[in-house]
């Protein structure tokens, strides 16, 4: 009986260890086969505003050389104002920060900002600290003016934080209509107004001189301008067009850019700046077990990401940023005449990287994984590419082809 009862246990053991061992397998089986489809698909993805080409597998070798994929770091806590005690990145976090602030045009001392986790969270970001910025100092909730084409977190937002808005109609190329945001500005009430740089589709710029002027002019009785930059907020600095996101020269007083988009991170991640004369005027929480003020919506926050972004700002830095960002604005122009080319009917903006085009058959847009679009007054359907830093003239040349046979 003890016999039988041992071969019984013993077969089990067997069994449950060869399934276990078969199950691993086919686990990993499966994460093969992902890596695969994953290494096929990648570096020909045209159709979304996210660069393909990461300069961070040295980055890696050195993380999980040292270990550090066994800890969990967290950045809990203000970067400009560090009092954790635990492991984490925040200097790291401020000097990224400090990095990108002279190219938004915002000085080092005046600087104040955080590592997000996506445009969208920046943006996030934005409108709470406009909203708090202009109660506290007029007593009164602002109005939000948005365009019609700028990016839906905005709309979601406005609408998580409870705040009126109002959506200002744009022209054919996806940008705000001025004379629309003149008729519905209401100077009883603060302004908060968010400037889309970069459409998401249409890659429309936002008009900051015409917005100011009509600012200056209504004297809305308080005003704060967000920026949303998450793509060309990446490669913009980066050009002649510069000026376009210069906070003095444009007047604004925040920005949100996406990390994944341009900059290169391999993870949702982006960038949130502002200035220190703002972020005074935050009901800031003091939070006693965390050693002071947390201004940030979120508690915990990634550590990796500003180690990354660090990372980036050292090996890529200005000059590499500098010949991406011509690049992609060079093969942008690639793409559009090679289209005009063939009669193809198509749009590209000034400095813009993303060329709009008229819908092309469901086989084209599948195989090249392509947005989808509306817009009567350009025909109808559309669809476009997003030059990244990984769209070489070949690929657009294979591009072209396949629109070519439809
Ligand atoms: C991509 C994009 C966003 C959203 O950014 P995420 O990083 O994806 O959250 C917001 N605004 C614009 C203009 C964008 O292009």
């Amino acid at each position: 009986m003890k016999k039988k009862l041992c071969t019984i246990l013993t077969l089990f053991i067997v069994l449950t260890a060869a399934f276990s061992a078969y199950a691993a397998d086919a686990d990993i089986e499966r994460l093969n086969k992902f890596a695969e489809a994953a290494q096929n698909q990648a570096p020909d993805a045209i159709g979304y505003p996210v660069t393909q080409d990461i300069p961070l597998h040295e980055f890696n070798i050195w993380y999980l050389s040292k270990r550090l994929d066994r800890f969990m770091i967290n950045n809990a806590g203000d970067p400009f104002d560090p009092h954790s005690e635990l492991v984490n990145t925040l200097d790291f976090e401020r000097e990224v920060i400090e990095f990108f602030a002279p190219h938004y045009g915002i000085d080092k001392n005046e600087v104040w900002g955080i590592c997000t986790f996506s445009g969208t969270d920046g943006n996030n970001l934005g409108i709470y600290f406009g909203a708090k910025y202009l109660e506290n100092i007029t007593g009164k909730k602002p109005i939000v003016y948005v365009s019609r084409e700028a990016h839906y977190s905005n709309m979601r937002l406005c609408h998580l934080q409870n705040l009126e808005m109002k959506l200002i109609p744009t022209d054919s190329m996806g940008r705000m209509e001025i004379a629309e945001f003149e008729k519905v500005l209401d100077t009883t009430r603060p302004a908060l107004v968010i400037i889309a740089m970069g459409t998401t589709f249409k890659g429309g710029i936002d008009n900051a001189r015409q917005i100011n002027a009509v600012l200056e002019r209504k004297k809305p009785i308080a005003v704060y301008r967000h920026v949303d930059a998450a793509l060309f907020g990446g490669y913009l600095p980066f050009t002649e067009h510069k000026d376009l996101l210069d906070a003095r020269k444009n007047k604004f007083d925040s920005i949100a850019v996406s990390g994944h988009k341009f900059f290169g991170m391999n993870e949702p991640a982006g960038i949130f700046l502002t200035t220190k004369k703002v972020l005074e005027k935050q009901k800031a929480f003091n939070i006693t077990y965390l050693n002071g003020n947390m201004p940030m919506i979120n508690c915990s926050r990634s550590a990796i990401t500003p180690l990354k972004f660090w990372w980036l700002t050292k090996k890529v830095g200005y000059k590499g940023y500098e010949k991406q960002a011509k690049q992609i604005l060079e093969n942008a122009k690639y793409l559009k005449q090679k289209l005009d080319a063939i009669g193809y009917p198509c749009w590209l903006q000034p400095c813009s990287n993303t060329v709009f085009f008229k819908r092309p058959s469901e086989r084209v847009m599948k195989k090249w994984g392509l947005a989808p679009d509306y817009d009567k007054r350009l025909g109808g359907d559309l669809a476009h590419v997003v030059i990244m830093q990984h769209v070489s003239k070949q690929l657009i040349d294979k591009f072209v082809a396949d629109i070519k046979k439809n």
